[in-house]
């Protein structure tokens, strides 16, 4: 199965939300859909003493401090069962050097046989 990759950053988060409520982009609207729940999940696991969320490209865990930015896994065929899943990000690693190929080793540690047709951001 295809999917998209897709950061959102504080660098682009309003570019994606007016994407996702003004021009009714489907991939922004999605993304910011789960990254919504993404948070949701790390409020519920913090309130349960639940462990954290861990980064999606290293150990860091999101316990006292939530993520930086996110890393949105999107079906490219949304016909296809919709299931947009968003990962944190550290601060750390966003400001990595080599932060596309990492976060590419990990998208085929978490889908594996998923292919991935590029990793880009929200306009
Ligand atoms: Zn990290």
């Amino acid at each position: 199965m295809i999917h998209e990759f897709y950061m959102v950053t504080p660098l682009n988060i309003e570019a994606a939300m007016k994407a996702a409520f003004e021009e009714r982009d489907q991939s922004a609207r999605l993304s910011l859909i789960a990254v919504d729940s993404m948070l949701k999940e790390r409020r519920r696991r913090r309130e349960n003493s639940l462990p954290p969320m861990r980064c999606m490209c290293c150990d860091f865990l999101f316990d006292a401090r939530p993520p930086t930015g996110f890393g949105v896994v999107v079906p490219a065929f949304p016909d296809a069962q919709p299931i947009v899943v968003a990962h944190g990000i550290c601060l750390d690693c966003l400001q990595r050097d080599d932060l596309e190929q990492a976060l590419l080793a990990s998208l085929h540690e978490l889908f594996p046989g998923g292919s991935f047709s590029r990793v880009g951001t929200l306009q």
